[in-house]
């Protein structure tokens, strides 16, 4: 799905409050054009009556008033359904993008950096805004006040319509086209260098520490003035080419009225056009360019808006490689654990894991041990269908996890990865992640097993206290040990746990690890770690050798 049907998808079920924003906008337009009209024509008509000539005053005075109200409530009214609809749409919008991520992310993941995810889902969906507000709308606006002067000069002043229809089309066709496409590059650029200025934002605070240390700083910031320029250069033209569509749109206008008052001059003497009508004309047509600039300033948008779509399209683009089966099977009870011959590597030309076979009781607890790089985490991702083998299966419970529900499956199987996150929130907030209506009893259990009840007991706000981003407030144990807790919690029978211990101090990790067979009695454990294994920590150990396990 392109990212204009994928927009207009979305807006399809807005449809009416998009249809009475045209409709308030349109509404808008033709009192501004009547009530400059009505004003000309008023106006002069009251001036040659002072000359002597017979002019109802009353007529049009109640007119002007009435059309001004009327422009005023419109404008107001389209201002108000219209951001509302599109505010609504670009929510929808993120929402649904959210959602086809997070089956993607394991693999997004590493398509995108964090910050340029961050702006693909906040900066370039903000930016689609343009196509509702100065893009769609004010095309139809501009269509409809260009047909309707042109057909009332051709009743009231047929000689100037084709000037008319020549110069708004020139303005409200010609050039915003013309701008739309000067501003595709700078578009992009201003999109890019945003994007990379917010990269470097968050690359430059999760690396503070490290770059004070190297003495780094300085090229730090010399890289982020870098993007800064860039930035600055592509919405300097970008501005420039939006001015230059604002004069342009006015040089055409004084052009067109021009051109009308020329010939509306001439049908003056012919007697053809009255005085006051003439007038009124000219000054509607003024209005009528407000179509165009409006037009004008949203063609200048267009180019980053169209990069910002292609952004939001490339990150909602790529099919889930993991998909649930069409007939799931159920799961059935137990907390085995079979790999059977399974093959897997992350890119065709080099396997990870070759005809792997592992079989774990209920209950067992296995070490998976083995330099870094070996396939540890692998195995695991693959337990939990994070990516699926090449060969072979997994079988869970007996059952081959390929025909159960993922989320089936992540219910049985809970994962401790090896750069588990704290989330900005309480000590509450991140238990409950693992179990969403957990109560006191059952957070303060998962803390005692995981034994960090005496810590958070002794916090003047116990549960409810506030871990701030990424957890700041703890040590990397304390860390560890809360994202255990939440594991815990979740009442997974089988639980993997990637590298629990590192940045743990061996102290730490011996303590650690040393608790971990209390904390986790009655469930299956399978533990990806390069630690030394502490006596009764478990009950097996297995080493990763060439893509396969064998017991140390
Ligand atoms: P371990 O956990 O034992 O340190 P991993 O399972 O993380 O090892 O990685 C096993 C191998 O797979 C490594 O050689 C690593 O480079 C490679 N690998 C891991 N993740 C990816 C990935 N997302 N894309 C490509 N290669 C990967
Ligand atoms: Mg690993």
């Amino acid at each position: 799905m392109n990212s204009l049907s994928l927009i207009l998808h979305l807006a399809g079920k807005r449809t009416g409050p998009f249809l009475a924003a045209l409709g308030l906008s349109l509404v808008t337009l033709a009192a501004g054009i009547a009530l400059l009209g009505v004003s000309g024509w008023f106006l002069t008509g009251a001036a040659l009556t002072t000359a002597g000539l017979a002019f109802n005053l009353f007529g049009p005075s109640a007119m002007v008033r009435g059309l001004s109200l009327m422009r005023i409530v419109a404008r107001y009214g389209e201002k108000l359904v219209g951001h509302d609809a599109t505010l609504k749409l670009l929510a929808d919008l993120r929402g649904w993008l959210f959602r086809r991520l997070v089956p993607r992310v394991p693999f997004q993941g590493r398509l995108f950096r964090r910050g340029d995810l961050v702006s693909r889902l906040t900066a370039d969906v903000d930016a689609l805004d343009t196509v509702f507000l100065t893009a769609i709308g004010p095309i139809l606006t501009a269509l409809a006040a260009g047909l309707a002067m042109t057909s009332l000069l051709a009743v009231l002043l047929p000689d100037a319509a084709p000037i008319y229809a020549l110069g708004f089309g020139c303005a409200s066709l010609a050039l915003p086209i013309a701008l739309a496409l000067a501003s595709q590059r700078p578009g992009e650029a201003a999109t890019l260098a945003s994007a990379e200025l917010r990269m470097r934002v968050l690359d430059a605070i999760d690396g503070h520490a490290d770059l004070r240390a190297m003495g780094q700083t300085e090229s730090a910031f010399r890289a982020f003035s870098a993007s800064g320029r860039r930035l600055t250069r592509a919405r300097t033209r970008q501005s420039a080419l939006n001015a230059l569509g604002t004069a342009g749109v006015q040089a055409m206008g004084g052009v067109t009225l021009v051109g009308i008052l020329w010939q509306g001059l001439e049908a003056l003497d012919t007697g053809a056009v009255n005085g006051p009508v003439l007038v009124g004309l000219l000054l509607a047509t003024l209005a009528s360019f407000e179509a165009a600039s409006l037009l004008a300033r949203g063609a200048g948008r267009l180019g980053a808006a169209l990069a910002a779509g292609r952004r939001v399209q490339a990150l909602a683009a790529s099919e889930p490689t993991i998909l649930d089966p069409a007939r799931p099977s159920a799961l059935p009870e137990g907390s085995s654990v079979h790999f059977e011959a399974v093959r897997f590597g992350h890119t065709p030309d080099r396997l990870v894991l070759r005809d792997l076979s592992l079989q774990v009781r209920d209950g067992e607890r296995v070490a998976i041990i083995g330099p870094s790089g070996c396939g540890k985490s692998t195995i695991l991702h693959l337990l939990l269908r994070l990516s699926d083998p090449e060969a072979g299966a997994i079988r869970v419970a007996g059952q081959d996890i390929r025909t159960v529900t993922q989320a089936n499956l992540h219910r049985r199987v809970a994962l401790l990865s090896q750069d588990t996150p704290v989330f900005l929130g309480t000590i509450r907030d991140n238990l409950r992640i693992g179990c969403p209506d957990a109560d006191d009893d059952a957070l303060w259990g998962a803390l005692r097993a995981a034994r960090l009840d005496g810590f958070v007991r002794g916090l003047p706000e116990e549960l409810d206290t506030w871990l701030g981003e990424a957890g700041r407030t703890l040590s990397a144990g304390q860390t560890r040990r809360l994202c255990l807790a939440r594991v815990l919690l979740s009442g997974a029978r089988i639980v993997a746990l990637d590298e629990p211990t590192s940045g743990l101090d061996r102290e730490t990790e011996a303590d650690f690890l040393a608790d971990l067979a209390a904390a986790t009695r009655g469930r299956t454990v399978l533990l990806a770690t390069h630690a030394s294994l502490p006596d009764g920590a478990v009950d097996r150990v297995l080493r990763v050798e060439n893509g396969r396990l064998s017991p140390q």
